[in-house]
């Protein structure tokens, strides 16, 4: 069977859903191809899914603030209600303990720049926000097998607060909810299907894509491909011939989430923000029902552990990741209580080579990508099916937006965010080397 559309998403993630929602709603015929069951049910179901601004680069900063109206006026951006239920974006504001690897003051210039409100607290109102918490400086993290682990110190902390940050409560519904919009513009949604194969026309010069072909033998024709495929993106870049084109490549990375109980005091309900703790290599985000999430930021004494094939890892956390992080934790939070067993998930990250996000056309005249999200772009996805849009709109009107990146202007700020930050052949972001961004 071969089929025609203007469009095919391969992805039904929370990224690939808002690009077909887009598209949709430019008025073009999209198909949404996924190899899994459901909208976000591939990385997007893992996402800790943190609002947050503290990037390192203008373009990512005013992403992130623009995308966070979005969140804020949900049936508004989908201009819809979903009947089967709504995300919510739950405010809890963000602490940076200021460490070296934070890179407080780049960000303070960049906040200042876009006008993103924050404070600096001090030792007194860190403790006031924080109660029961050791905010002694232990930098750099070390493993827990590292003798100075256990040092003492008589460095405070000190830290960026700002209000605006927090979360969205159910990431995979969030898909859900971007598909069922595309779905009120006319996008269609085909789950359980593989693209084996990104079909190019070879005639002479006429060298583009011309659809994709699924697992199964059937085919489906378009002029334009977008591969927003998560942690399979590379092998569909590579299935497309255009990762040899590309200066910033991408490959998965394996991380392991834990789920554990807040103590007293520290609780969501308690006024609990989200905490960047990259003294001790790690990030607490609180959740309903008094436990947080907990995750790592990649500290330099710990082994990063790529993935060949995203078929292919073990889902469950290890004993030996868990006992690093409830250590650590422990280390802050005298009273915490470390739990006998790991409680959590292992998942994977799209890592791009200075991990910033890929969002760009390619080498193969109709193939696009939004890949390379780098563990940090759940928060955007509103935004990316908009940047999508405009480079696929300008492509089609005969801009190289390779020659002449596209300017994207953002409704918040009415400023102009420059997509050519997000290129495939930018120069590496130097600022830029873990899941911070
Ligand atoms: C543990 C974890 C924590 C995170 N925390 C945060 C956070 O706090 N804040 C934040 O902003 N971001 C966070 N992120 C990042 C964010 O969740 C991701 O960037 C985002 O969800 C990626 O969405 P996506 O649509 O690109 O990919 P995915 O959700 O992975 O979707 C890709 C889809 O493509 C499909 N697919 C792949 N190959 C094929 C094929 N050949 N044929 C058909 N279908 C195919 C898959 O089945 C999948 O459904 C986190 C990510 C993880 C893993």
């Amino acid at each position: 069977m071969t089929d025609s559309f203007d469009a095919v998403v391969i992805g039904a993630g929370v990224i690939g859903a808002s690009v077909a929602l887009e598209l949709a709603r430019s008025g073009r015929s999209v198909v949404v191809v996924d190899k899994g069951p459901s909208a976000g049910s591939g990385s997007t179901s893992a996402s800790v899914s943190i609002v947050r601004f503290s990037y390192s680069t203008l373009d990512s900063v005013l992403t992130a603030w623009e995308a966070a109206a979005m969140w804020h006026d949900w049936a508004g951006h989908l201009g819809i209600v979903d009947p089967a239920g709504m995300v919510r974006f739950v405010r809890t504001g963000m602490c940076i303990f200021n460490t070296p690897d934070a890179n407080i003051e780049r960000i303070r210039r960049l906040w200042d720049d876009v006008g993103i409100p924050y404070s600096i607290a001090d030792i007194d109102s860190l403790r006031a926000l924080l109660p029961g918490v050791d905010l002694g400086a232990y930098f750099p993290p070390k493993r827990i097998d590292d003798p100075a682990f256990a040092d003492e110190t008589d460095r405070e902390l000190t830290a960026l607060i700002d209000e605006e940050s927090g979360f969205v409560d159910d990431p995979m519904l969030a898909a859900c909810n971007l598909a069922f919009a595309a779905r009120q513009h006319g996008a269609q949604f085909r789950f359980h299907h593989q693209v084996v194969s990104i079909d190019r026309s070879h005639n002479g010069s006429e060298n583009c894509v011309v659809g994709v072909s699924l697992a199964g033998g059937d085919r489906i024709k378009a002029p334009v491909v977008i591969n927003v495929g998560g942690p399979h993106s590379s092998l569909l870049n590579k299935m497309a011939g255009v990762a040899d084109g590309m200066r910033i490549g991408n490959r998965p990375l394996r991380q392991e989430v834990f789920t554990v109980s807040a103590p007293a005091g520290l609780r969501l309900e308690d006024g609990l923000p989200a905490v960047a703790d990259l003294d001790l290599g790690q990030y607490i985000r609180p959740q309903a029902g008094g436990t947080w999430l907990v995750g790592g930021t990649e500290a330099q004494c710990d082994v990063l552990h790529w993935v060949d094939d995203p078929d292919d890892f073990d889902e469950y956390p290890t004993v030996e990741q868990f006992e690093v992080s409830m250590m650590r934790l422990a280390r802050r939070v005298p009273e915490f209580g470390v739990p006998h067993r790991p409680v959590g998930l292992a998942a994977l990250y799209d890592v791009a080579d200075d991990w910033v996000p890929i969002y760009d056309k390619s080498d193969l005249p109709g193939f696009f990508m939004a890949c390379g999200t780098s563990g940090n772009q759940f928060k955007n996805a509103p935004i990316v099916g908009q940047f999508i849009r405009d480079i696929i709109d300008a492509e089609q009107a005969g801009t190289d937006h390779d020659e002449q990146p596209v300017q994207f202007l953002g409704k918040r700020t009415a400023r102009l965010i420059n997509l050519g930050a997000f290129s495939r052949r930018r120069d590496k972001t130097e600022t830029s080397g873990t899941v911070m961004g």
